[in-house]
């Protein structure tokens, strides 16, 4: 067995007019992410943590913002695609842990509807994604509400 961990941020910033999704969930907000696809900033954390355990890339070069056929796509399918790549390569997820810092609205009640979104992708149980909520504190971009950001770690295993 040989293990690799990959870390992970993303941050976009905060616009009228545009739908706010957190880990495939839609948000309440008057607020969402300007962004190519649907500017979910958890999955693009989590895709890059993993693509960087696997020695690799990052997700604007999987996905590029200049491609149309990108455009205003979810993120679960960014996902989805990763993870067979992570899969054919012989690797499985072992677990994530992430931090989404959002000054409005508080995380917690949609955390469980994230997690249902995300474990079927990466293979592990609930369990075995952590996922933690942090406001700004009124402080910086963040805590004005003009951003969100997303950290994330992830542990891989290879059986190669
Ligand atoms: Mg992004």
């Amino acid at each position: 067995m040989k293990f690799k961990i990959g870390l992970g941020y993303d941050l976009h910033r905060l616009v009228p007019g545009r739908p706010l999704v957190v880990g495939g969930v839609n948000l309440p907000s008057e607020v969402g992410c300007l962004a190519h696809s649907d500017g979910d900033v958890l999955i693009h954390a989590i895709i890059d943590a993993l693509l960087g355990a696997k020695g690799e890339g990052d997700i604007g070069q999987r996905f590029p913002d200049s491609d149309p056929a990108y455009a205003g796509r979810a993120s679960l399918e960014f996902l989805a695609s990763i993870m067979e790549e992570i899969k054919g390569a012989g690797f499985t997820v072992v677990n994530i842990d992430s931090l989404v810092l959002l000054e409005k609205p508080r995380l917690l009640p949609y955390i469980d509807s994230m997690k249902t979104n995300l474990y079927p992708l990466l293979g592990i149980s609930p369990q075995n994604i952590g996922i933690k909520a942090k406001t700004g504190e009124g402080l910086g971009e963040i805590g004005a509400g003009r951003a969100i950001a997303s950290w994330v770690v992830a542990l891989l295993n290879s059986s190669g």
